[in-house]
């Protein structure tokens, strides 16, 4: 039995989640980055920016991160902040890569009314990038399904 099963099994995986031993810097402190378009453009591919800058939304089905199974962790493709481990990925059947964690305060959410309904947006806490849209259908022990765009995303296997 590894740490991850017996932590799932003893019911402690909330607490182990928000152990400070997962925060990118001991401090916990993420510093924005902050660029210009023209910096951003440079940085990232077309579709990329469409996606994080722009807050698009790929096509359904396009990402190869929805057949990605191995374990590590997915991190912010404008900056490298780490967002979710793999073993919060489940497959949703939605065609977009999806969690139902996220990393202790990474990500900043805010209402995006550009739909017939109200849907809530979030975005990478240190350069701002859009990632996706959270929603109240995920599987248990949150209920949450955050719903990723694969290129707003990159995996790092562990
Ligand atoms: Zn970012």
């Amino acid at each position: 039995m590894n740490r991850r099963d017996f932590l799932v099994g003893s019911g402690a995986l909330v607490l182990w989640a928000h152990s400070p031993a997962l925060l990118a810097k001991p401090s916990g402190k993420i510093e924005p980055l902050q660029l210009s378009e023209e910096q951003w453009r440079r940085r990232l591919s077309e579709d990329e920016f469409y996606i994080l800058r722009e807050a698009g939304t790929e096509p359904r089905g396009s990402s190869p991160l929805l057949d990605e199974d191995r374990e590590g962790l997915y991190v912010c493709a404008g900056c490298g902040l780490e967002l979710f481990r793999s073993e919060w990925k489940y497959d949703s059947d939605t065609g977009w890569p999806s969690f139902y964690r996220v990393l202790p305060d990474r990500v900043d959410t805010k209402p995006d009314r550009s739909w017939f309904v109200t849907r809530t947006e979030y975005h990478c806490r240190r350069c701002g990038g859009h990632q996706g849209h959270i929603f109240d259908d995920g599987p248990p022990p949150t209920g949450k399904r955050y719903c990723n765009n694969g290129l707003a995303l990159a995996f790092h296997p562990a």
